[in-house]
């Protein structure tokens, strides 16, 4: 059941200045977190999980996720309904829809009116194939908008004259999502803050795992930035893409289809605010802070390129030098 209550931040307050006039307390409509994420397992054709697992936060807010067996990246969805519209971000990492029936789940959960669904709008945290797959699933259904992930189509959509400055709004009918630029994980990546639930939708750019860091001064400047929005705004969650880290802090093993004991999803907003100060540790290549690995995947592959390059020529020379050394002794 829906519950809407006055929800008071002392953060927010105590930063307001002494003596200024009060202001409006945010209302937030809340909802529960109380969640037990499908584990995936040890052998997947042993396992009766589905593939999707639905949570509904509360009668507007839905969190979907892609069961490890399906998939061992495991990637989270966020659907906003408003009374106009509604809102999918990301559609995960399974195209086929026997497979994964991610269209067919949305579509009905979404309310109709007069017999007809409501409109719904895909936006995505980003272009890497884990979080628009599904797009295919919907391509040809009606009353269905897929924006596109490049930067052109970002900038276009949103209508950002100033990229990576600037935030957006996306209205679904009496609730409003800010878009906000996080480039530097992927360059055209966005991260959303439902006005409605408080909760912030950060992508791969923040979450309770590893951060892949592929342009760091622009992922920099994207924490500094989301820490201004966020400052004086209320925030009930902070939702990444991925959960990559166990309870006890240790990482769980890529590509594994089995994750068992994960850390919750939901990340704070002192987690966010503190951001920026984790990400100016890092020194381009590889470093942890915290719970938080940082690392520049495409430096990592060019490292082991050249290594490998490095391995084969030592190999060549000292394969000449013992030829030499033959036709010398002949
Ligand atoms: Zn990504
Ligand atoms: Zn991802």
């Amino acid at each position: 059941m829906l519950r809407t209550i006055v929800f008071l931040f002392a953060t927010g307050m105590s930063l307001a200045p002494q003596n200024s006039p009060a202001q409006p307390a945010p209302q937030l409509t809340l909802g529960s977190m109380d969640v037990h994420w499908n584990e995936g397992a040890p052998d997947c054709s042993k396992t009766s999980q589905p593939p999707l697992q639905v949570h509904p936060y509360n009668a507007q807010t839905f969190i979907l996720r892609e069961n490890p067996c399906a998939t061992a990246e495991a990637p989270f969805m966020y659907l906003l309904v408003g009374s106009a519209r509604a809102l999918l971000v990301d559609t995960g990492d399974v195209a086929d829809a026997a497979q994964m029936p991610l269209a067919t789940t949305v579509i009905g959960i979404l309310p109709r009116i007069n017999g007809e669904t409501i409109p719904l709008l895909i936006l995505h945290t980003h272009g890497h194939l884990d979080h628009r797959s599904g797009d295919a699933q919907f391509k040809s259904l009606p009353n269905v908008e897929i924006v596109r992930t490049d930067l052109d189509h970002v900038r276009k959509y949103f209508g950002f004259a100033d990229w990576p400055n600037g935030v957006a709004q996306i209205d679904l009918g009496n609730r409003i999502v800010d878009a906000i630029p996080t480039p530097g994980h992927y360059p055209s990546e966005v991260s959303y803050y439902d006005r409605d639930t408080g909760m912030f939708f950060s992508g791969d750019f923040f979450l309770p795992g590893r951060l892949i860091i592929e342009d760091s001064s622009a992922d920099l400047a994207s924490a500094k930035r989301v820490a201004g929005f966020i400052q004086d705004r209320p925030v009930s969650y902070v939702l990444g893409g991925h959960i990559e880290l166990g309870s006890d802090g240790g990482y769980l093993e890529i590509g594994s289809h089995y994750h068992p004991r994960e850390h919750v999803l939901q990340l704070t907003k002192q987690d966010l605010l503190a951001l920026p100060g984790i990400v100016s540790t890092f020194n381009g290549f590889y470093s942890q802070s915290g719970m938080f690995v940082m690392y520049n995947q495409s430096r990592i592959l060019e490292g082991i390129g050249l290594t490998f390059l490095l391995c084969l020529l030592a190999c060549i020379l000292g394969l000449r030098r013992l030829l030499r050394r033959r036709k010398k002794t002949n």
